[in-house]
């Protein structure tokens, strides 16, 4: 523990945002970081507690209080390297994580948590800034050769994992470039692209494979990568998204979110957007259906588009401001969350249920809703119509796409339809496939996604090698 009175002199001190009528005119990153010396003292703020409720709370076991340490004593390498010991992606992790491990620090007992995620971002930053993350080859190669199929956070730790343990790592990625729903679907205003980028650099001279454009089950025969890998680690995501089966949802101008976020984050890139139809919020009244994290990234990027207003629908009920600390803590309390995007001038309604849609023209017009009880049923007499020219279903995913891949290999799902596996071996009912991230465990978070590659990798490697160093 660095200072023991630090908790006691300094004050929590986050990370702050560029003011909204600036940051809706780009699409970059606006988050404002905190100098070093103010980095460290948040750092100060830590009690090496003896139980670290945060390193519990953290899905891939970050060792928080030891870097908080490191960082108070101006020991940035030794933070970075601790920090890579546990997390292969921290620079996304320290972006665009919820931070359960905040939710779950003991001096969020009286709503101040220790800056974690602030401090993880700085020290990663930090790292990248001096050179100090550089390739990691293996020492020696083991001659065995694994398929990952998919390229979002499950299967990029996987395959640095596996590559560091010496095996000849293929990522299939049926998209253009790397990343999964961190490319495509994550805004850039969240997280700028460039950031995967140099990790996949670092990954491609540690021996990592890409093979873009290689849509397994589809341009490629899924059979043919189980015949000719040694084990194949499906990694594909949850990409089925939940429909909104009422009335007039046929009509032109309703779109699934996962159809607009991608368009932008490609058009940002310069990648090309194929033959699909340009989805555009420019000028329209837009409703977002569905509060989470997807229908924020929404509002956010419609604004930034120039909607002529945003509305966003949640069905269930707000929840309250401020949990009761002493039910829920050290877990992950519901209580009402507000985004950055939220703050950009999104109108937010709950207990909302969507009843139909209403068209002219074959075009979108407005929505027909009423409010809803807590079972979910329209309360008569409080239906109200509202105006809208584009509506983005943003309500979540049901399960992996079982066309193509799924399909094609045939493994057991689980009543949930996700590809079914137990969190020691990773395996499936098939020989030698294994399965990590969404596809297994359904639509997830970035830092679940991580935990799962890299306990994946560690599966295979025991599976391929019959021992492993690998961590779990
Ligand atoms: C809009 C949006 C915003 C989100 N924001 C956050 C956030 O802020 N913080 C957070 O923690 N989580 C967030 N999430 C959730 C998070 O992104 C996912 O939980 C995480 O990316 C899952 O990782 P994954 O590797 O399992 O799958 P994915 O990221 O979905 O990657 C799967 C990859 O597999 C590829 N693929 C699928 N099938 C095939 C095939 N047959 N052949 C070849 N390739 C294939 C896909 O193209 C994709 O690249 C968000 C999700 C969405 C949709
Ligand atoms: S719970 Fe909070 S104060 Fe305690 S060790 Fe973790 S970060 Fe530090």
């Amino acid at each position: 523990m660095g200072k023991v009175t630090g908790f006691l002199e300094f004050e929590r001190n986050d990370r702050d945002y560029a003011p909204v009528e600036e940051r809706v005119r780009h699409y970059r990153e606006f988050v404002i970081p905190l100098p070093d010396d103010e980095v460290k003292k948040q750092a100060a703020r830590c009690m090496s507690c003896g139980i670290p409720y945060c390193h519990n709370g953290c899905p891939v076991n970050n060792q928080i209080p030891d870097w908080n340490d490191l960082v108070y004593l101006s020991d940035w390498r030794g933070a970075a390297r601790n920090l890579h010991s546990t997390n292969n992606f921290p620079e996304v992790t320290g972006r665009i994580c919820p931070a359960p491990c905040e939710a779950s620090c003991t001096l969020n007992l009286d709503d101040n948590p220790v800056t974690i995620k602030t401090i993880e971002c700085a020290i990663v930053d930090r790292a990248y800034a001096e050179g100090w993350i550089v390739p990691e080859p293996p020492a020696i190669k083991t001659g065995k050769k694994v398929a990952i199929i998919g390229s979002g956070p499950a299967g990029l730790a996987c395959a640095q994992q596996l590559a560091r343990a010496g095996h000849d790592a293929h990522v299939f990625e049926k998209s253009a470039k790397a990343g999964g729903l961190l490319r495509y679907g994550i805004p850039d205003f969240k997280l700028e692209k460039g950031v995967i980028d140099t990790r996949v650099t670092q990954m491609e001279a540690e021996g990592v494979t890409f093979h873009y454009k290689a849509h397994v089950g589809v341009n490629v025969p899924a059979d043919r990568l189980v015949a000719e890998y040694d084990a194949v680690v499906l990694a594909g995501g949850a990409e089925k998204p939940r429909d909104l089966p009422i009335p007039g949802r046929e009509l032109k101008g309703i779109h699934f979110a996962m159809d607009f976020l991608p368009q932008q984050n490609r058009r940002i890139s310069g990648e090309a957007l194929g033959k699909a139809e340009p989805i555009l919020a420019t000028g329209k009244k837009v409703v977002v259906i569905g509060g989470g994290d997807t229908g924020s990234d929404c509002i956010g990027t419609s604004i930034r588009q120039g909607a002529v207003s945003v509305t966003n629908f949640e069905i269930m009920p707000q929840p309250p401001e401020h949990e009761d600390k002493l039910l829920t803590w050290p877990d992950w309390p519901l209580k009402l969350r507000t985004s950055s995007s939220h703050e950009e001038g999104a109108k937010r309604d709950f207990s909302v249920m969507t009843v139909e849609f209403v068209g002219e023209g074959g075009k979108v017009k407005k929505i027909r809703c009423a409010r809803c009880d807590d079972k979910f049923k329209p309360i008569a007499g409080t239906e109200f119509d509202i105006e809208a020219d584009l509506v983005l279903l943003a309500m979540g995913f049901v399960h992996p796409v079982h066309e193509g891949l799924v399909k094609a290999l045939g493994p057991d799902l689980d009543a949930r339809g996700n590809v079914k596996a137990d969190t020691d071996a990773y395996r499936t009912s098939l020989p030698k496939v294994f399965v990590a991230g969404d596809m297994r465990r359904g639509q997830s978070l970035v830092v679940w996604a991580i935990r799962e590659g890299r306990q994946c990798a560690h599966a295979v490697d025991k599976y391929l090698m019959g021992t492993t160093l690998l961590p779990r």
